[in-house]
């Protein structure tokens, strides 16, 4: 399949390459060169603008930071809605808020085009691995025709329901994380403040009824966990900031239900203030060390 894929960063690269490894031909756009030269070295076609890359495109895939930068792409006269064919459809997998995707639907669709919401969760090791999870958006027949082409960047291909679904599925799924992580590190916390051995607590906590996976797996406390970025300094995990970003988004989206997110927005508040303390790149688990009394790992 002919494939326009706009936006190489940490995830939309790794993705783009293994279409590439799927046999689709490739045309790609980045404000960075870089990142270009990156896909262009492995066989992919670089465009000399958004609207040119959307130019024969059977589909285009975007892969962006957040909802500014999908509707600076789409539209103006260099956008790709200016360069697409009618029935061409557009898959956006970067994390934004559901409003924003029924608005971006709304002005494909005035275009000739579907929009759909599939963004994903896996992080850059499942984004390399081609084991994403797609949380897809959009009508049963689209979702069809776009399955085989996310198969192969994704493991697990889901069909959430109509336009933006998707995108509610995965800020659902980060405001459980969000929350979680902070409850684990209370408690963690609590635990060592009280003099029981860290491990020992953890241990206790996952074969008991606070068992969750920001306990199991990536623990916030150093050492319980060995493979969690706890025990190597908060490093290469899911970083502060995007956590901040998707705990916004779920306040956002609340705010226009008129449905209360009472842990939601305590929890924001925590990251909130990992992030003016300048540890929005640290991995979200370093929220334990606001309630450490030495404030450190
Ligand atoms: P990133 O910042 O690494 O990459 C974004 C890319 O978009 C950059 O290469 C940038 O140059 C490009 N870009 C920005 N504006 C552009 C424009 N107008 N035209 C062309 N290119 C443009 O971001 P990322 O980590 O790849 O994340 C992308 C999306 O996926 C975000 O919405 C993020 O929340 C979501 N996400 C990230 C992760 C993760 O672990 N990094 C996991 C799941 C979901």
């Amino acid at each position: 399949m002919k494939i326009a894929f706009i936006g190489l960063g940490n995830m939309g690269a790794p993705m783009a390459l293994n279409l590439l490894k799927a046999a689709h031909a490739l045309t790609v756009f980045d404000l960075n060169a870089h990142a270009v030269q990156s896909l262009t070295d492995a066989g992919a076609r670089a465009a000399t603008s958004l609207k040119a890359a959307a130019t024969d495109a059977e589909l285009v895939i975007t892969m962006l930071p957040a909802a500014a930068h999908v509707k600076a792409v789409l539209t103006g006269e260099e956008g790709i809605l200016a360069g697409i064919a009618k029935n061409v459809t557009i898959v956006d997998s970067s994390t934004i808020d559901p409003a924003s995707v029924k608005a971006f639907a709304e002005l494909a669709k005035e275009n000739g085009n579907a929009f759909v919401d599939a963004p994903v969760s896996g992080g850059t090791g499942g984004a390399a691995a081609g084991t994403l999870t797609f949380m897809v958006g959009g009508s049963a027949q689209i979702y069809e025709q776009v399955k085989p082409v996310l198969a192969s960047m994704g493991k697990n291909i889901v069909h959430c329901g109509d336009t933006s679904t998707g995108q509610v599925a995965k800020i659902c799924n980060n405001l459980v994380l969000g929350i979680t992580m902070a409850g684990v590190s209370e408690a963690m916390a609590l635990g060592e403040a009280l003099g029981i051995d860290p491990k020992v607590l953890g241990g206790i906590i996952n074969t008991s009824t606070g068992r969750c996976w920001s306990s199991d797996t990536y623990n916030p406390f150093p050492g319980v966990i060995e493979t969690a970025p706890s025990t190597r300094g908060y490093t290469g995990g899911f970083g502060t900031d995007l956590m901040l970003k998707d705990l916004g988004l779920a306040t956002d989206a609340a705010k226009l239900a008129r449905q209360p997110v009472y842990l939601g927005a305590l929890a924001q508040q925590l990251y909130q203030t990992m992030s003016t303390n300048g540890a929005g790149k640290l991995d979200f688990s370093a929220v334990i060390k606001l309630y450490r009394k030495d404030g450190d790992a």
